[in-house]
């Protein structure tokens, strides 16, 4: 059979602050070539170490509001401490077509309006091994304020509520497990019957198989 030219994996990660999803999808995205992690826009400030266009395209909440008018971003989210994130929209579609996947690191608001938008979306939730842990983690980070890191643990028990709506739970005990956990999903949802049908189909008209 000819190599199939079908459409990448889109998919949303999502998980409490601090359970360390950007880790896992930067150790998805080292190893497979043809993964593509969105790079989101937020009206947060810069951390130490952050980089324009690789972390977040950082905006000025003006900024970011005209992107929402110019219906640039397919989601967004505006948090209690008053900041903007949101996903561009234009980037997702040209890295599918390309046959790559895409990964969202986004909150659950987000992930509802993108399973809205986009049922064929893959949702997956990904947990600390205990709370405890999160909390353990969320301040060895040290980068956030006492209300802040609480303001978050708060944040984390609702979106564990509310991870009722995606498709599989990783648990990232090791940032090597949870990364290989999510290759194979992507994997598996790759070789998912509705995504591969129509090729197949096409082969055997065209006499490629
Ligand atoms: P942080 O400030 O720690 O970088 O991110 C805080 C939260 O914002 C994380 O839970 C992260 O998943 C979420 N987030 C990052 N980018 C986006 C986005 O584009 N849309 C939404 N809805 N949430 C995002």
């Amino acid at each position: 059979m000819t190599r199939s030219k079908n459409k990448g994996v889109l998919m949303v990660v999502s998980g409490p602050a601090g359970v360390g999803k950007g880790t896992v999808c930067d150790a998805v995205a080292l190893s497979c070539r043809d993964v593509f992690l969105s790079v989101s826009a937020t009206s947060r400030k810069p951390r130490e170490g952050e980089i324009e266009g690789v972390h977040y395209y950082f905006k000025t909440k003006e900024e970011f509001e005209n992107m929402i008018k110019n219906k640039e971003l397919i989601e967004y989210n505006r948090y209690v401490n008053g900041n903007y994130y949101g996903t561009p929209a234009a980037p997702i579609d040209q890295h599918l077509e390309k046959g790559e996947s895409v990964i969202l690191e986004i909150d659950v608001e987000g992930g509802k309006q993108i399973k809205k938008k986009r049922p064929d979306a893959v949702m997956v939730f990904v947990v600390p091994p205990s709370f405890m842990e999160l909390e353990r983690r969320l301040r060895g980070r040290a980068t956030e304020s006492e209300e802040d890191i609480l303001a978050r643990l708060e944040r984390a028990k609702v979106e564990f509520e509310l991870s009722a709506i995606y498709d599989y739970i990783v648990v990232n005990d090791t940032v090597e497990n949870a990364a290989e956990k999510v290759k194979a999903i992507i994997a598996a949802e790759k070789c998912k019957t509705q995504r591969c049908i129509d090729e197949i189909r096409k082969n055997i008209q065209g006499g490629n198989l």
